[in-house]
Protein backbone atom coordinates (compact mmCIF):
# COMPACT_ATOMS: atom_id res chain seq x y z
CA UNK A 1 0.00 0.00 0.00
CA UNK A 2 3.07 2.24 0.81
CA UNK A 3 4.93 1.13 -2.40
CA UNK A 4 1.39 2.11 -4.39
CA UNK A 5 0.96 5.57 -2.44
CA UNK A 6 4.36 6.44 -3.44
CA UNK A 7 3.83 5.29 -7.23
CA UNK A 8 1.26 7.66 -7.10
CA UNK A 9 3.38 10.38 -6.42
CA UNK A 10 1.95 11.66 -3.41
CA UNK A 11 3.67 12.17 -0.11
CA UNK A 12 2.63 8.89 1.89
CA UNK A 13 1.44 8.65 5.23
CA UNK A 14 0.97 5.26 6.91
CA UNK A 15 -1.48 4.19 9.46
CA UNK A 16 -0.05 1.35 11.52
CA UNK A 17 -1.70 -0.25 14.85
CA UNK A 18 0.86 -1.11 17.84
CA UNK A 19 3.49 -3.26 15.54
CA UNK A 20 6.46 -1.07 15.95
CA UNK A 21 8.76 -3.75 13.42
CA UNK A 22 6.96 -2.29 10.61
CA UNK A 23 7.83 1.33 11.09
CA UNK A 24 11.04 0.86 9.06
CA UNK A 25 9.57 -1.48 6.28
CA UNK A 26 6.40 1.21 5.38
CA UNK A 27 8.98 3.91 5.06
CA UNK A 28 12.03 1.70 3.12
CA UNK A 29 8.22 1.17 0.91
CA UNK A 30 7.07 4.70 0.29
CA UNK A 31 5.71 5.80 3.42
CA UNK A 32 6.89 9.63 4.94
CA UNK A 33 5.20 9.62 8.08
CA UNK A 34 4.06 6.67 10.06
CA UNK A 35 1.14 7.50 12.62
CA UNK A 36 1.60 4.87 15.41
CA UNK A 37 -1.76 3.96 17.29
CA UNK A 38 -1.39 1.71 20.37
CA UNK A 39 -2.70 -2.03 20.05
CA UNK A 40 -6.27 -2.15 20.41
CA UNK A 41 -5.96 -4.88 23.21
CA UNK A 42 -7.67 -7.89 23.26
CA UNK A 43 -10.67 -6.85 23.72
CA UNK A 44 -11.48 -3.70 21.51
CA UNK A 45 -12.33 -4.08 17.63
CA UNK A 46 -9.48 -1.82 15.15
CA UNK A 47 -12.98 -0.25 13.25
CA UNK A 48 -13.46 1.32 17.30
CA UNK A 49 -10.42 3.85 15.93
CA UNK A 50 -12.01 4.83 13.00
CA UNK A 51 -12.75 8.53 14.16
CA UNK A 52 -9.07 8.97 15.54
CA UNK A 53 -8.35 7.90 11.70
CA UNK A 54 -10.91 10.66 10.18
CA UNK A 55 -9.20 13.13 12.09
CA UNK A 56 -5.91 12.73 11.21
CA UNK A 57 -7.34 12.79 7.44
CA UNK A 58 -9.03 16.38 8.02
CA UNK A 59 -5.86 17.28 9.70
CA UNK A 60 -3.58 16.10 6.83
CA UNK A 61 -5.89 17.15 4.15
CA UNK A 62 -5.36 13.62 2.80
CA UNK A 63 -6.84 13.29 -0.99
CA UNK A 64 -6.89 9.88 -0.81
CA UNK A 65 -7.19 6.69 2.25
CA UNK A 66 -6.35 3.23 1.08
CA UNK A 67 -7.40 0.62 3.13
CA UNK A 68 -6.76 -3.12 2.49
CA UNK A 69 -10.16 -4.98 1.46
CA UNK A 70 -10.16 -7.35 3.84
CA UNK A 71 -13.30 -7.92 5.97
CA UNK A 72 -11.95 -5.43 8.48
CA UNK A 73 -10.87 -3.20 5.92
CA UNK A 74 -14.21 -2.49 4.32
CA UNK A 75 -15.45 -1.99 8.03
CA UNK A 76 -12.75 0.81 8.72
CA UNK A 77 -13.67 2.16 5.41
CA UNK A 78 -16.98 2.32 5.44
CA UNK A 79 -16.83 3.60 9.18
CA UNK A 80 -14.22 6.58 7.57
CA UNK A 81 -16.34 6.92 4.61
CA UNK A 82 -19.33 7.71 6.90
CA UNK A 83 -17.57 10.17 8.83
CA UNK A 84 -16.15 12.40 6.23
CA UNK A 85 -20.13 12.23 4.62
CA UNK A 86 -19.04 10.14 1.15
CA UNK A 87 -18.97 6.46 0.44
CA UNK A 88 -16.00 3.87 -0.31
CA UNK A 89 -15.07 2.40 -3.12
CA UNK A 90 -14.21 -1.47 -2.91
CA UNK A 91 -12.20 -3.93 -4.23
CA UNK A 92 -10.15 -1.06 -6.43
CA UNK A 93 -8.37 -3.26 -8.99
CA UNK A 94 -6.80 -0.08 -10.40
CA UNK A 95 -6.40 3.79 -9.32
CA UNK A 96 -4.61 6.56 -10.89
CA UNK A 97 -4.67 10.76 -10.05
CA UNK A 98 -6.36 12.77 -13.49
CA UNK A 99 -6.11 16.53 -13.23
CA UNK A 100 -6.45 16.65 -9.30
CA UNK A 101 -8.68 13.78 -8.99
CA UNK A 102 -8.90 9.98 -7.75
CA UNK A 103 -9.77 7.43 -10.55
CA UNK A 104 -10.77 4.20 -9.43
CA UNK A 105 -11.63 1.01 -11.10
CA UNK A 106 -13.14 -1.93 -9.76
CA UNK A 107 -14.91 -4.94 -11.28
CA UNK A 108 -18.71 -4.73 -10.93
CA UNK A 109 -21.50 -8.21 -12.01
CA UNK A 110 -19.04 -10.62 -10.42
CA UNK A 111 -15.80 -9.59 -12.33
CA UNK A 112 -17.96 -9.86 -15.38
CA UNK A 113 -17.64 -5.77 -16.07
CA UNK A 114 -15.36 -2.85 -15.19
CA UNK A 115 -16.42 0.16 -13.73
CA UNK A 116 -14.07 3.53 -13.42
CA UNK A 117 -15.37 6.17 -10.84
CA UNK A 118 -13.81 9.80 -10.02
CA UNK A 119 -14.13 10.64 -6.70
CA UNK A 120 -15.74 13.90 -6.11
CA UNK A 121 -15.28 14.20 -2.21
CA UNK A 122 -12.05 15.94 -0.85
CA UNK A 123 -10.96 12.95 0.65
CA UNK A 124 -11.58 9.76 -1.77
CA UNK A 125 -11.89 6.85 0.06
CA UNK A 126 -10.99 3.27 -1.24
CA UNK A 127 -10.26 -0.25 -0.26
CA UNK A 128 -7.82 -2.41 -2.45
CA UNK A 129 -6.53 -5.86 -2.51
CA UNK A 130 -3.38 -6.76 -3.06
CA UNK A 131 -1.48 -7.31 -6.69
CA UNK A 132 -2.90 -4.02 -7.62
CA UNK A 133 0.54 -2.26 -7.73
CA UNK A 134 3.50 -3.35 -9.18
CA UNK A 135 6.29 -4.25 -5.95
CA UNK A 136 9.30 -2.77 -5.92
CA UNK A 137 12.40 -2.78 -4.01
CA UNK A 138 12.03 -1.60 -0.92
CA UNK A 139 14.78 1.67 0.19
CA UNK A 140 16.00 0.74 3.26
CA UNK A 141 18.38 4.43 3.62
CA UNK A 142 14.60 5.90 3.21
CA UNK A 143 14.04 8.59 6.15
CA UNK A 144 10.65 9.17 7.59
CA UNK A 145 8.67 10.75 10.61
CA UNK A 146 7.24 8.28 12.95
CA UNK A 147 4.42 9.77 15.17
CA UNK A 148 3.05 8.29 17.98
CA UNK A 149 -0.57 9.19 18.08
CA UNK A 150 -2.81 9.46 21.40
CA UNK A 151 -6.01 8.26 20.14
CA UNK A 152 -9.75 7.54 21.20
CA UNK A 153 -11.45 4.86 20.92
CA UNK A 154 -14.86 4.63 19.53
CA UNK A 155 -18.10 2.99 20.91
CA UNK A 156 -18.03 0.22 18.18
CA UNK A 157 -20.54 -1.04 19.20
CA UNK A 158 -19.29 -4.54 19.27
CA UNK A 159 -17.20 -6.06 21.34
CA UNK A 160 -14.35 -9.24 20.93
CA UNK A 161 -15.45 -11.84 23.06
CA UNK A 162 -13.10 -14.69 22.07
CA UNK A 163 -10.18 -14.85 19.29
CA UNK A 164 -8.56 -17.24 17.93
CA UNK A 165 -5.35 -18.25 15.28
CA UNK A 166 -6.35 -18.72 11.48
CA UNK A 167 -5.96 -22.08 10.28
CA UNK A 168 -4.33 -21.30 7.17
CA UNK A 169 -0.97 -20.72 5.30
CA UNK A 170 0.98 -17.54 5.10
CA UNK A 171 1.79 -17.33 1.54
CA UNK A 172 2.53 -13.87 -1.18
CA UNK A 173 0.86 -15.57 -4.13
CA UNK A 174 0.65 -11.49 -5.33
CA UNK A 175 4.40 -11.83 -4.86
CA UNK A 176 5.18 -14.45 -7.43
CA UNK A 177 6.84 -13.94 -10.47
CA UNK A 178 5.76 -17.80 -12.01
CA UNK A 179 2.62 -19.51 -11.10
CA UNK A 180 1.13 -22.57 -12.04
CA UNK A 181 -2.80 -22.90 -11.19
CA UNK A 182 -4.59 -26.04 -11.26
CA UNK A 183 -8.88 -26.81 -11.68
CA UNK A 184 -10.76 -29.22 -11.66
CA UNK A 185 -9.50 -31.12 -14.71
CA UNK A 186 -7.61 -32.80 -11.76
CA UNK A 187 -9.27 -36.06 -11.16
CA UNK A 188 -7.81 -36.58 -7.39
CA UNK A 189 -5.82 -34.55 -4.51
CA UNK A 190 -3.01 -37.22 -4.81
CA UNK A 191 -2.62 -36.14 -9.23
CA UNK A 192 -2.12 -32.58 -7.97
CA UNK A 193 2.12 -33.69 -7.26
CA UNK A 194 2.52 -33.79 -11.12
CA UNK A 195 1.51 -30.16 -11.07
CA UNK A 196 3.81 -29.64 -8.21
CA UNK A 197 6.69 -31.79 -9.30
CA UNK A 198 6.58 -29.02 -12.59
CA UNK A 199 6.28 -25.98 -9.87
CA UNK A 200 9.62 -27.20 -8.20
CA UNK A 201 11.40 -27.39 -11.81
CA UNK A 202 10.35 -24.12 -12.88
CA UNK A 203 10.10 -22.25 -9.08
CA UNK A 204 6.72 -21.51 -9.15
CA UNK A 205 4.07 -21.00 -6.63
CA UNK A 206 0.93 -23.22 -6.66
CA UNK A 207 -2.19 -21.58 -6.95
CA UNK A 208 -5.72 -23.07 -7.96
CA UNK A 209 -9.54 -22.16 -8.74
CA UNK A 210 -12.24 -21.76 -6.33
CA UNK A 211 -13.84 -25.44 -6.56
CA UNK A 212 -10.57 -27.11 -5.01
CA UNK A 213 -9.70 -24.67 -2.40
CA UNK A 214 -13.73 -23.93 -1.16
CA UNK A 215 -15.25 -27.28 -2.53
CA UNK A 216 -12.85 -29.90 -2.93
CA UNK A 217 -10.47 -28.56 -0.14
CA UNK A 218 -7.89 -29.59 -1.72
CA UNK A 219 -5.31 -26.65 -1.49
CA UNK A 220 -5.86 -23.76 1.49
CA UNK A 221 -8.09 -20.73 0.62
CA UNK A 222 -5.08 -18.46 0.09
CA UNK A 223 -4.34 -20.10 -2.94
CA UNK A 224 -7.39 -19.23 -5.10
CA UNK A 225 -6.93 -16.89 -7.88
CA UNK A 226 -10.20 -14.59 -9.16
CA UNK A 227 -12.57 -12.41 -8.15
CA UNK A 228 -13.35 -13.66 -4.62
CA UNK A 229 -9.83 -15.10 -4.27
CA UNK A 230 -6.03 -13.06 -5.08
CA UNK A 231 -5.56 -10.98 -7.91
CA UNK A 232 -1.83 -11.91 -9.32
CA UNK A 233 0.63 -10.14 -11.54
CA UNK A 234 3.07 -12.65 -12.53
CA UNK A 235 5.45 -13.05 -15.10
CA UNK A 236 4.40 -16.59 -16.22
CA UNK A 237 0.60 -18.09 -15.56
CA UNK A 238 0.16 -21.47 -16.17
CA UNK A 239 -3.65 -22.84 -16.29
CA UNK A 240 -3.90 -26.34 -16.08
CA UNK A 241 -7.38 -27.90 -15.74
CA UNK A 242 -8.78 -24.96 -15.78
CA UNK A 243 -12.35 -24.06 -17.92
CA UNK A 244 -11.31 -20.20 -17.55
CA UNK A 245 -14.70 -18.85 -16.22
CA UNK A 246 -14.34 -14.86 -16.22
CA UNK A 247 -14.89 -14.70 -12.06
CA UNK A 248 -11.40 -16.82 -12.38
CA UNK A 249 -9.42 -14.69 -15.14
CA UNK A 250 -10.08 -11.46 -13.56
CA UNK A 251 -7.39 -12.83 -11.04
CA UNK A 252 -4.97 -13.36 -13.63
CA UNK A 253 -5.50 -11.17 -16.94
CA UNK A 254 -2.77 -9.37 -15.51
CA UNK A 255 -0.22 -12.02 -16.06
CA UNK A 256 2.24 -11.49 -18.57
CA UNK A 257 2.37 -14.62 -20.38
CA UNK A 258 -0.32 -16.92 -19.86
CA UNK A 259 -0.54 -20.52 -20.93
CA UNK A 260 -3.45 -23.15 -20.85
CA UNK A 261 -3.69 -26.55 -20.79
CA UNK A 262 -6.97 -27.66 -21.54
CA UNK A 263 -8.51 -30.98 -22.98
CA UNK A 264 -11.05 -28.71 -24.85
CA UNK A 265 -10.57 -26.72 -27.29
CA UNK A 266 -13.37 -24.39 -26.74
CA UNK A 267 -12.41 -23.50 -23.18
CA UNK A 268 -12.94 -19.92 -22.26
CA UNK A 269 -9.38 -20.16 -21.07
CA UNK A 270 -7.87 -20.50 -25.03
CA UNK A 271 -9.28 -17.01 -26.03
CA UNK A 272 -7.30 -15.80 -23.23
CA UNK A 273 -4.20 -17.53 -23.63
CA UNK A 274 -0.77 -16.24 -25.14
CA UNK A 275 -0.07 -20.08 -25.46
CA UNK A 276 -2.46 -23.20 -25.82
CA UNK A 277 -1.84 -26.71 -25.23
CA UNK A 278 -5.18 -28.87 -26.09
CA UNK A 279 -4.83 -32.34 -24.77
CA UNK A 280 -5.09 -34.36 -21.50
CA UNK A 281 -3.26 -33.23 -18.42
CA UNK A 282 -2.16 -36.17 -17.67
CA UNK A 283 -0.35 -36.91 -21.08
CA UNK A 284 0.68 -33.66 -21.11
CA UNK A 285 1.75 -32.74 -18.09
CA UNK A 286 4.50 -35.85 -17.15
CA UNK A 287 5.76 -35.11 -20.70
CA UNK A 288 6.81 -31.25 -20.03
CA UNK A 289 8.19 -32.04 -16.72
CA UNK A 290 10.54 -34.70 -18.53
CA UNK A 291 11.31 -32.56 -21.27
CA UNK A 292 12.50 -29.80 -18.38
CA UNK A 293 14.42 -32.76 -17.00
CA UNK A 294 16.78 -33.42 -19.90
C1 LIG B 1 -19.92 -15.00 -7.34
C2 LIG B 1 -18.90 -16.01 -7.81
C3 LIG B 1 -17.57 -15.79 -7.51
C4 LIG B 1 -16.61 -16.69 -7.95
N1 LIG B 1 -15.29 -16.46 -7.68
C5 LIG B 1 -14.35 -17.27 -8.16
C6 LIG B 1 -12.96 -16.99 -7.96
O1 LIG B 1 -12.57 -16.01 -7.34
N2 LIG B 1 -12.06 -17.86 -8.50
C7 LIG B 1 -12.41 -18.96 -9.23
O2 LIG B 1 -11.53 -19.69 -9.67
N3 LIG B 1 -13.71 -19.25 -9.42
C8 LIG B 1 -14.68 -18.45 -8.92
N4 LIG B 1 -15.99 -18.74 -9.12
C9 LIG B 1 -16.32 -20.02 -9.78
C10 LIG B 1 -16.17 -19.94 -11.30
O3 LIG B 1 -17.37 -19.43 -11.86
C11 LIG B 1 -15.91 -21.33 -11.90
O4 LIG B 1 -16.93 -22.21 -11.49
C12 LIG B 1 -14.57 -21.93 -11.50
O5 LIG B 1 -13.53 -21.01 -11.74
C13 LIG B 1 -14.32 -23.18 -12.31
O6 LIG B 1 -13.20 -23.85 -11.84
P1 LIG B 1 -12.40 -24.85 -12.80
O7 LIG B 1 -12.00 -24.11 -14.03
O8 LIG B 1 -11.34 -25.49 -11.98
O9 LIG B 1 -13.49 -25.98 -13.09
P2 LIG B 1 -14.36 -26.28 -14.38
O10 LIG B 1 -15.09 -25.08 -14.84
O11 LIG B 1 -15.14 -27.50 -14.06
O12 LIG B 1 -13.29 -26.62 -15.51
C14 LIG B 1 -12.47 -27.75 -15.51
C15 LIG B 1 -11.72 -27.72 -16.83
O13 LIG B 1 -10.79 -28.80 -16.86
C16 LIG B 1 -10.77 -29.33 -18.16
N5 LIG B 1 -10.30 -30.73 -18.03
C17 LIG B 1 -10.96 -31.77 -17.48
N6 LIG B 1 -10.18 -32.87 -17.49
C18 LIG B 1 -9.01 -32.50 -18.08
C19 LIG B 1 -7.82 -33.20 -18.40
N7 LIG B 1 -7.64 -34.51 -18.10
N8 LIG B 1 -6.82 -32.53 -19.02
C20 LIG B 1 -6.96 -31.19 -19.33
N9 LIG B 1 -8.08 -30.49 -19.05
C21 LIG B 1 -9.08 -31.13 -18.42
C22 LIG B 1 -12.18 -29.22 -18.66
O14 LIG B 1 -12.20 -29.21 -20.09
C23 LIG B 1 -12.63 -27.89 -18.05
O15 LIG B 1 -12.41 -26.81 -18.98
C24 LIG B 1 -16.97 -17.85 -8.70
C25 LIG B 1 -18.33 -18.06 -8.99
C26 LIG B 1 -19.27 -17.15 -8.56
C27 LIG B 1 -20.71 -17.39 -8.92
Amino acid sequence: MCTGGHQLGAQVSAVLFGDKNQDEEAIASGADIVYLFEHPGESVMVEAYSTSITELLRAEKADLVMVHSSIRGKLIAGRIASQLGTSAISNVTGIRVEDGSIIAKHMVYGGAAIRTEKALSETAVVTIGTGVFASMPKEAARQGKIIEVDSNVDDAGIRILESRPKQGELVNLSAAKRVIGVGRGFANKEDLKMAEALAAQVGAEMACSRPIAEGEKWMSKERYIGVSGVVLKPDIYIAMGISGQIQHLVGVNQAKTLVAINKDKNAPIFKHADIGLVGDLYKVLPQIVEKLKA
